[in-house]
């Protein structure tokens, strides 16, 4: 009996202590959110970084550079006094002279997070990239450094209508795009005024952000693919000179695009007149008169670039060809350039392609601002157009290797970009208008 009851007893306790910890469970499974919610509200607003400093810290004053400006007036208008404004400026100067201030460039202060709102600190933001910072919290330090800059590398693909730009335009994609093809990669090898429809693209290229917010635009091409009049035509990018930074595209074959000559000796041209041997012109009674170089229409004072490497052999003011400068290249070819409103090149001064050589204008006999040039090939003019110009600087055959090696992935990466599946045109529903006749 006795032992029954303490039996009981001990299955009493056992219930108990059981009921316990399912309680003291119960009680923490129900509390768990609670303390996840007190968490939430004990969490620090979040950081925000620039400058190398967390803006919560401070009251943020932006503003940029206006005229009267100066660094004194700046921190003056912010009730730092004159004596501190000289000592600032006087430990800062080996960094930074504040007298270098430019109207219309940004600056920031970092003021004290109370009623007075004291600066702490001036930065000054001389490019989007670059900034200096004058810190006078404590001691006074400054220093200049740069915003963190990052690539994004994206691809885009297009079928032309009608020209790049409007495919370009038509997707929101950047207008450097049709640039960089058009002036930079493929000069040389598609002529961008005759695209056909069809014509199609892929590209891979880098979009070049500043503190992961800030676009500033395309930053490279780094392969593309165009084909044209189903011609295929590769490039990659690749820098044949590391200490120098030159970089060329090549395609898969490692055959350099560029050529060793310039398509024209001016940016942002109109080809007026080409070279035609059979030019009739109605102020001569349209008799024949020989065109026998190419015409580019410019504006008077848009610098006219030598289009290859060579040594000036003629500077002169003559006749009919006003200023003009001509070059040779080698043994081979020559090239001239006419009605400059001025020159810029000495007899036997050696040039670079796209050194700028003179300026156009109209001096001559000419009908308005050109700069017709010319092109001889053993002493013959010719048609540049018409020439199968020599390659530039080949790739040497050691770097061949390694360039094959480096577009392997890029190439297969372009190859597995596959273009939009061209949007049918759906039938235009037909809507039957029955006219009840009265
Ligand atoms: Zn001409």
């Amino acid at each position: 009996m006795d032992r029954k009851r303490k039996r009981n007893v001990g299955n009493k306790y056992i219930i108990l202590l059981v009921a316990l910890i399912c309680f003291i469970a119960c009680k923490e499974e129900v509390e768990k959110p609670v303390i996840k919610e007190e968490l939430a509200v004990v969490e620090e607003p979040e950081e925000i970084l620039e400058f190398g400093f967390n803006l919560n810290d401070y009251i943020v004053k932006r503003d940029t550079i206006r005229r009267g400006d100066s660094f004194g007036v700046i921190l003056e208008r912010n009730k730092v006094g004159y004596p501190k404004i000289f000592h600032i400026a006087e430990k800062a100067k080996d960094t930074f002279d504040i007298r270098r201030l430019q109207i219309g460039k940004p600056y920031t202060l970092l003021c004290s997070k109370d009623s007075l709102e004291l600066p702490k600190c001036f930065i000054y933001q001389p490019t989007m990239e670059e900034y200096v910072v004058i810190n006078f919290h404590d001691s006074i330090h400054a220093y200049t450094s740069r915003k963190p800059i990052k690539y994004i590398e994206k691809t885009a693909t297009g079928v032309i209508t009608n020209n790049i730009s409007e495919t370009l335009e038509e997707q929101g994609l950047s207008p450097r795009l049709a640039y960089k093809m058009a002036d930079e990669i493929y000069a040389w090898t598609i002529d961008f005024r005759r695209l056909q429809k069809g014509d199609r693209f892929k590209v891979i290229y880098t979009d070049k952000y500043i503190d992961d917010t800030i676009y500033t635009g395309v930053h490279n091409i780094k392969a593309a693919f165009f084909e044209h009049n189903n011609e295929p035509f590769y490039a990659f990018e690749f820098m044949t000179d590391s200490t120098k930074g030159i970089i060329d595209y090549f395609n898969e074959e490692a055959k350099n695009l560029r050529r060793a000559f310039l398509k024209a000796p001016v940016k942002f041209k109109r080809i007026s007149s080409r070279y035609n041997l059979k030019r009739r012109i109605a102020v001569y009674g349209y008799k024949v008169r020989p065109h026998k170089g190419t015409d580019f229409a410019a504006d008077i004072g848009t610098p006219i670039m030598a289009t290859a490497n060579g040594t000036v052999t003629e500077s002169a003011r003559r006749g009919g060809n006003g200023n003009y400068v001509k070059i040779r290249h080698n043994a081979t070819y020559e090239t001239q350039y006419l009605h400059m409103s001025k020159r810029k090149a000495k007899v036997g001064q050696f040039v670079k392609q796209g050194d700028v050589i003179g300026w156009v204008g109209m001096t001559g006999n000419t009908g308005g601002p050109h700069v017709c040039y010319r092109f001889w090939v053993n002493g013959k003019q010719v048609d540049p157009f018409k020439q199968k110009l020599p390659e530039a600087k080949p790739i040497s055959d050691s770097l061949k290797v390694k360039y094959l090696e480096f577009i392997k992935p890029l190439k297969y990466q372009l190859d597995n970009i596959f273009f939009k599946p061209e949007i049918e045109e759906e039938e235009p529903e037909q809507t039957i208008i029955t006219q009840a006749n009265s």
